[in-house]
């Protein structure tokens, strides 16, 4: 349940600068323009992104890379300082996600799908399910400085789709739904751009702009399922313990699609 007194606050906890760009940037941006406030957590600051720098070097640049891009959109940023290749569930690290988390207070938490490429972004995922259920929990202290207090409730948990919609054995992921972010394709854009160490490495590398264009095939192929132009895909956590309300699917009614019934053909579910 939301506090009617205050605006609704949706906290994107995601592995490393620019996941939440990537996978769900189009929706923040709608959220945001219907009154939401939203928040960005990071797990680390990004400290193995780069061919050329030192790892304090690049950390430096992408956190302020980072912060950048979340004041385009308007959101506050946090990173809970894990390190990359390195974020694991443990007590340690729960600690620190659960401090982050409580400061931000939110009523929605999207994170990284359960199964996905990469161990970070799984991790990630278990550390922010897990912190969602501490949050409010006053007996649980997070023993950092000044810590904040507990919140009143429990989040709604939401998943964003792997990284290429497959999980690490290739198979397909489907999003419970899909939301058409056809009119906020280019903020998102704009703001994954502004991660320009990234944007640079891989422009070195391809030649093109890759980091961009690959952001934009990857929404134009959730598009394609959903029968809009672009879209971003989302799964419910519906655990026992979690809130069950529709939240973000109530808020972003008219952008809310489906899967098309062509979508049966496998050969578009692979179709990169
Ligand atoms: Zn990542």
């Amino acid at each position: 349940m939301t506090d009617a007194s205050r605006a609704p606050r949706l906290l994107a906890a995601m592995a490393h600068p620019d996941d939440a760009e990537i996978l769900i940037g189009g929706t923040l941006f709608h959220l945001k323009s219907l009154g939401w406030e939203i928040g960005i957590v990071t797990m680390t600051s990004g400290d193995c992104g780069s061919a050329s720098h030192s790892g304090e070097e690049i950390s430096r640049i992408r956190y302020a890379e980072a912060k950048t891009a979340a004041d385009y959109l308007g959101a506050w940023y946090g990173c809970a300082g894990l390190m990359d290749v390195e974020i694991f569930a443990n007590a340690q690290n729960q600690r620190r996600v659960v401090e982050l988390m409580r400061r931000f207070d939110p009523d929605v938490v999207i994170t990284h799908s359960p199964a996905d490429y990469m161990v970070d972004h799984e991790e990630a995922s278990r550390l922010a399910r897990s912190a969602c259920f501490a949050l409010s929990m006053p007996l649980y202290q997070t023993r950092q400085i000044a810590p904040a207090p507990a919140t009143k409730s429990t989040p709604a948990l939401y998943y964003a789709d792997p990284v290429d919609g497959v999980d690490a054995m290739g198979d397909r992921v489907f999003p419970h739904f899909y939301v058409d972010i056809t009119g906020t394709l280019e903020n998102k854009i704009k703001m994954l751009g502004l991660h320009k160490s990234q944007r640079d490495w891989l422009l070195a590398h391809h030649g093109i702009d890759e980091y961009l264009e690959q952001a934009r095939r990857w929404s134009a192929r959730y598009g394609r399922e959903s029968g809009c132009d672009y879209a971003e895909g989302l799964r419910q956590h519906m655990g026992h313990g979690y809130p069950r309300e529709p939240l973000l699917q109530d808020a972003l009614n008219s952008k809310i699609e489906s899967r098309t019934t062509e979508l049966r053909n496998p050969q578009l579910a692979t179709d990169h």
